[in-house]
């Protein structure tokens, strides 16, 4: 949950509503929501007990048949009526972001214009029946058919992008949806709700805001099909678990340990910017982040360096502050975190060639830190950190470091950089994850499966293969003469 802090001027209880069945409703009980960047509540939101929960999931079935009787063109043509309500809004909407979540402004508006063009880009995949057999005796079909209720639960580092990326997947392929966002960042996704309020009919879209028992009441709730789940391993098996009482279909993006695997032949001033980007962007809290940095000897002092400059260039500060180039840390338990992190690595004999002090202040402010002189026993190389601190290690044989960056029950992603991309790529694809990359990291798209492997999930989201996740097959066999 939230945590409460010094009150600093709250915004009324009214300026945000759930949307239950098609209107905008308020609760008994409400969520405190803090700025990252102060440490002090800023607004409060309704927070759904049971009874609205019930209410969303009866809504949702209500709406459910005639939705999904809806071709993809006319669910395509709605949806597309929600994303333009969305990128209207982009302003209003990335700067509510800022405040509850920490990132710099501009990441606010590139994270809903991300949602938007995902969406657009999900828009254009076509599911057909698939004739399987048809000769003189029979014919079999292999149909996709929607799911039901789907129930999507997201986490606090992305809200508006992993809300919308399920959101849509659920919707374009026929179900109807009850969406939950983190406490910690309730106020944009609520926002949002309102906004496209009137774009669905009544009950094809609920967004319900509450602590984690409300999502364990989705996880348990009879009447819902699916679970999307996007949040840590930990929450992931208990989703699993639960959700396993009435057999529902998951997808869990879960969290990461990422291995950047960097050869003998890059040119360290020029891969430096790149990896210290996908590491510490969002001040690190990012699933698919470089958690861990793996250089060849010849480069390693030469790259740490680079690296070192890179984190001493990022302005940490508030996110509405345009000089920004690194928020908060979202909240205050994963803040202690990741100080206790940085504790244990100088306990470790962790040497850290930048961001070795941190700010004073109420924010949950971190600078970004380099860390060398560490083993591969350490919790910052086990862990998920979380947070804007990367540890730099050590190799010679590239066996070996492929070997260490697979040592983890973690397996979203890793890339591998060289200026020889068909060497690097063979390397990458010995990667125990859901997705290699070479000479980048965190590019994603719409059309291109992302998910993990091992504990960092189940199932995939984007592409036909993540759709089809919100759906059932259904074999129809007919057999063309009664004989
Ligand atoms: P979290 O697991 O603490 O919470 C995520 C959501 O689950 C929240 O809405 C929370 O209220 C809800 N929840 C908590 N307990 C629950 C329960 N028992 N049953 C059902 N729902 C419950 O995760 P977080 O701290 O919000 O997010 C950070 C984590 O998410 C990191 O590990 C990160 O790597 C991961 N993540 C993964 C992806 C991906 O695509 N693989 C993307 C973003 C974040």
């Amino acid at each position: 949950m939230a945590h409460a802090q010094v009150a600093e001027k709250p915004v009324p209880t009214t300026d945000f509503s759930l949307l239950i069945d098609g209107e905008s409703v308020t609760a008994g009980t409400h969520l405190d929501v803090t700025n990252p960047a102060t440490g002090a509540v800023f607004a409060q939101c309704p927070a759904a007990g049971r009874a609205e929960l019930d209410r969303a999931v009866a809504a949702a079935r209500r709406a459910f048949p005639a939705w999904s009787a809806l071709s993809f063109d006319d669910r395509t043509a709605t949806i597309k009526r929600m994303a333009d309500v969305i990128k209207a809004n982009v302003d209003s909407l990335a700067e509510l972001l800022t405040r509850e979540q920490g990132k710099p402004l501009q990441q606010s508006k590139d994270e809903i214009g991300r949602a938007s063009s995902l969406t657009e880009g999900m828009l254009k995949i076509r599911f057909e029946t698939e004739t399987i057999v048809d000769d003189a005796e029979k014919r079999i079909e292999l149909r996709y058919v929607p799911l039901g209720v789907a129930g999507i639960i997201t986490p606090w580092n992305a809200p508006v992008n992993l809300a919308i990326g399920p959101l849509v997947s659920a919707l374009y392929t026929g179900n109807t949806v009850v969406l939950k966002p983190s406490p910690y960042t309730p106020l944009s996704t609520l926002k949002i709700g309102e906004l496209i309020r009137d774009v669905f009919p009544r009950g094809v879209v609920n967004f319900i805001a509450g602590g984690d028992q409300l999502g364990q009441w989705m996880t348990e709730h009879p009447q819902i099909d699916k679970i999307s789940f996007t949040g840590s391993v930990a929450t992931g098996k208990k989703v699993m678990a639960s959700a396993a009482g009435t057999l529902k279909r998951v997808t869990l993006e879960l969290g990461g340990n990422d291995a950047a695997i960097v050869l003998d032949d890059v040119d360290p001033k020029v891969v430096a910017p790149k990896l210290f980007f996908a590491g510490f962007v969002n001040s690190g809290q990012v699933c698919m982040a470089i958690k861990r940095i793996y250089a060849h000897e010849k480069i390693y002092d030469a790259l740490c360096e680079a690296l070192a400059e890179e984190a001493r260039k990022w302005k940490v500060g508030d996110g509405l502050d345009p000089a920004t180039k690194l928020g908060p840390i979202q909240n205050r338990m994963q803040y202690d975190k990741v100080v206790e992190v940085i504790e244990d690595t100088k306990k470790a004999g962790g040497k850290f060639l930048a961001g070795a002090e941190q700010p004073k202040g109420n924010g949950y402010f971190v600078n970004p830190a380099i860390v060398t002189g560490l083993d591969e026993t350490s919790r910052l190389v086990r862990e998920e950190q979380f947070g804007p601190i990367v540890p730099v290690l050590k190799f010679t044989d590239v066996e070996d470091a492929l070997r260490r960056a697979n040592d983890t029950r973690y397996g979203l992603s890793g890339s591998v950089w060289s200026r020889d991309p068909e060497r690097a790529a063979a390397i990458a694809a010995k990667l125990e994850v859901g997705t290699a990359w070479v000479n980048q990291h965190r590019a994603t798209a719409a059309n291109v499966p992302f998910g993990g492997a091992k504990e960092s999930g189940i199932g995939r989201t984007y592409s036909d293969l993540g759709l089809k996740a919100y759906m059932e097959p259904r074999v129809v066999s007919i057999l063309k003469t009664l004989g």
